[in-house]
């Protein structure tokens, strides 16, 4: 039933690991590296390190990539596209679908030479994509400069706040007010109610719900989905009867 078992399977629940111990304090920059193939891994690592306010990251497989973006979202992600278990397209599509990596710049490493495959790899959401072989020195520039067009538009996400006839919800400033009282959520319900609300008038999957409040490699059951939007409902009071159970798809959120 579960849509992710082939993650799922390959590690247990995420646990809390120290930062990498590249990851100095005082280097500004951090760049994963996910290239299975050592020798250019290490080049890239030396290039990049060089200027030394950067510190490079290095991942050989996909699932490493999803897990290590994940716990400590980079500044940017050389993904390889030719990679074992999961393919580096795929890599990019699912980060981009992660609230903690949707904004994080990626740009592709890529042998193949076709324009078929750097459209897709732009489709996916990479911001730029680079030809293997390529020089160190041209590497590098493309980093900085999509590293200097990250800066320029520092994420200024929209103010979010919803307001109905009970519910209002600043999602900015983490305050949800149903009939003027005060409902204290915990953190996963507040990030369920974001992402219903975001979502009004549309059903949402289960599984969707899943991959996009839990996150992917959460090793949890699509039944915890109903548990936790039971708990969001009782809590809500009257706005709770807005999130409707749509049977056989899922749930919405409707106005
Ligand atoms: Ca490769």
């Amino acid at each position: 039933m579960h849509p992710t078992s082939s993650v799922h399977a390959s590690h247990g629940r995420p646990t809390a690991t120290p930062r990498p111990a590249g990851l100095r304090q005082g280097v500004r920059t951090h760049v994963l590296v996910v290239e299975d193939e050592g020798d250019i891994a290490g080049l890239i690592r030396h290039a990049l390190e060089r200027s030394g306010d950067t510190a490079v990251e290095v991942v050989s497989s996909g699932d490493e990539a999803l897990r290590a973006a994940t716990e400590h979202p980079p500044d940017l992600i050389l993904l390889d596209l030719n990679l074992p278990n999961i393919g580096g397209l795929e890599v990019c599509r699912l980060l981009r679908g992660r609230p903690a990596t949707a904004t994080v710049p990626i740009i592709i490493l890529t042998a193949r030479t076709s324009e078929g495959d750097r459209v897709t790899g732009l489709d996916a959401g990479a911001d730029d994509y680079v030809i293997k072989p390529f020089s160190l020195r041209e590497l590098s520039a493309r980093v900085r400069a999509v590293l200097r067009r990250g800066r320029a538009a520092e994420p200024t996400p929209a103010p979010l706040v919803y307001r109905g006839r009970h519910l209002v919800a600043d999602f900015d400033a983490v305050s949800v007010v149903v009939d003027d009282v005060a409902v204290k959520l915990t953190r996963r319900e507040f990030e369920l109610l974001r992402y219903l609300v975001e979502n009004r008038n549309r059903v949402l999957s289960r599984d969707r719900l899943l991959e996009r409040v839990w996150g992917y490699d959460h090793l949890i059951e699509t039944r915890s989905v109903d548990v936790h939007v039971g708990r969001l409902r009782g809590k809500l009071g009257e706005a709770g009867k807005q999130i409707e159970t749509v049977v056989g798809l899922g749930y919405r959120f409707v106005e």
